[in-house]
């Protein structure tokens, strides 16, 4: 294993689990660019601030109830259909809906359709030289799948824990003590780090892990890395 830890984020940590959307990949042409030009070719004429808008409404709205006990549970199918609903709210001007919706839903299944944040991947290498387990734990379906393969710089993350596939979303519990099963280590010594204060902070410390709040360019502040590169700092 790597070199013994002293007292900073990585002190006692034996895993590193992230989560993937805005913590380590991010889309690139962002989320209304795409919905605009595949938009655009099934006849909508809907502008690209609008599909920004309406994505952001619309999002709100099918998300709304999705937040507490069993409608946390999810499926393959009810992901896609999730995604269905949104695409038909921010784009309900289209001749060949249907048709829209599989570019759309396979766009964002491209590894070219996603950046990878420029602090990810010397930051993993140096985890996995320190010897610890990573992993990603997302509120995406399989689709995250190809991301990952397609990008060289996600390689070290070994551990994939999807909500699609664990068969319930963050926050819910299970999806944590999935994590934890996966992981092979004790809660306390996983270290979970994400950039949504309740999905991923709060939701992984109730399941007894250590967990860091990532907001790039943000005001430094306790339990909060402005670059994933600070998990490395007295360590
Ligand atoms: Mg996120």
């Amino acid at each position: 294993m790597g070199r013994v830890n002293s007292d900073g984020p990585l002190a006692g940590i034996r895993a590193v689990v992230f989560d993937a959307v805005g913590t380590v990949i991010f889309a690139d042409p962002p989320i209304h660019m795409a919905y605009h030009r595949v938009g655009r070719k099934f006849g909508s004429r809907i502008a690209p601030e609008d599909c920004g808008r309406r994505f952001r409404e619309a999002f709100s709205r099918a998300s709304a109830g999705r937040g507490d006990g069993d409608s946390l549970a999810t499926t393959e199918d009810a992901e896609r259909e999730f995604w269905r609903t949104l695409v038909d709210e921010v784009l309900p001007d289209l001749a060949d809906p249907d048709a829209c919706f599989d570019a759309l839903f396979q766009h964002f299944a491209e590894p070219a359709a996603w950046g990878v944040y420029a602090d990810v991947e010397d930051t993993l290498a140096e985890l996995r030289r320190r010897g610890l387990k990573l992993g990603i734990a997302s509120n995406f379906d399989r689709r995250l799948h190809p991301v990952l393969d397609g990008r060289p710089e996600l390689r070290g993350l070994e551990l994939r824990l999807i909500s699609s596939e664990v068969g319930w979303k963050k926050p819910a519990a299970p999806f944590f003590e999935a994590v934890v099963a996966a992981c092979g280590v004790r809660p306390e010594e996983i270290l979970f780090i994400g950039d949504d204060p309740v999905n991923d902070v709060q939701a992984a410390r109730a399941a007894g892990m250590r967990a860091l709040l990532i907001a790039r360019g943000g005001t430094p502040a306790a339990d909060t890395l402005t670059s994933l590169e600070d998990v490395l700092e007295n360590s």
